[in-house]
């Protein structure tokens, strides 16, 4: 089986405030970005790791990762786009063809062998997995000027995270509607945040949740460096 890691790392980072993405800032001496590829690379599942970088970097990281042996399978670096999405696409549509991908955010650098395992079983039952938690905090949809319109019922909402986790043929397939009725959606102010999105937006299949683990957090802003200082004690 053939199984491919897509791992992002092509944002600007802009609420890190901070002169280096925060992709490559340093947790305990190492990338956050190094974090995952490091996972990924371990990981029996994964057959292939695609790193999706600006083009300024691409070089230094082919060096880094490919080149070397701290990744001991195949490996590429490759160009990302303006917004995550197309960072996403640029990656499926160079590859091949595969059986699934995993797709996650670089800024998330504590993912482990268990979500890797869990989120493969449950693909292979349901075709599109995504990882979350649930809330601890009570959530409020705002209205556009500032007011409580809803609450949700919180024991039904997810704070989604990454891997996103899908057959090659179903999201590939999602992100080609996607992209040509891309202009369609911006007129209609529809920001696309994560894959699960255009999986539910461009198939029929319905994508599963799955418990990931409060530790897998996204770093955002400056605080998070904090926390995942404290998190990379459990990286082995
Ligand atoms: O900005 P945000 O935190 O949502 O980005 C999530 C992940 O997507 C980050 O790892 C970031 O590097 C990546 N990304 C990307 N290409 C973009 C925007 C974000 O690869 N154009």
């Amino acid at each position: 089986m053939k199984n491919v890691a897509v791992i992002l790392a092509a944002g600007q980072g802009k609420r890190m405030n901070s002169a280096t993405k925060k992709q490559f800032l340093l947790i305990n001496e190492k990338t956050v970005l190094s974090y995952s590829v490091n996972e990924f690379s371990r990981s029996d599942l994964i057959t292939e790791l695609i790193i999706v970088t600006s083009v300024d970097e691409i070089e230094g990281l082919k060096k880094e990762y490919c080149d070397s042996d701290s990744v001991l399978k195949p490996c590429r670096v490759i160009e990302g786009g303006k917004e995550r999405y197309h960072s996403v696409y640029n990656a499926l549509k160079s590859i091949d063809d595969c059986d699934y991908v995993f797709i996650h955010d670089a800024a998330r650098p504590f993912l482990t062998q268990e979500i890797l395992q869990h989120s493969f079983q449950e693909v292979l039952k349901y075709q599109a997995c995504v990882t979350g938690v649930l809330s601890k905090d009570t959530v409020k949809i705002a209205s556009a000027d500032g007011f409580v319109e809803k609450t949700p019922d919180r024991s039904k909402v997810w704070i989604i995270q990454t891997p996103q986790v899908f057959s090659y043929k179903l999201i590939k397939r999602a992100y080609d509607s996607l992209i040509s009725q891309e202009m369609d959606l911006i007129n209609r102010g529809i920001a696309i945040t994560d894959d699960a999105m255009v999986a539910e937006t461009f198939t029929d299949v319905r994508v599963k949740l799955i418990e990931g683990d409060y530790h897998n957090i996204k770093i955002t802003t400056p605080e998070d460096i904090k926390i995942a200082e404290v998190f990379s004690s459990r990286v082995i």
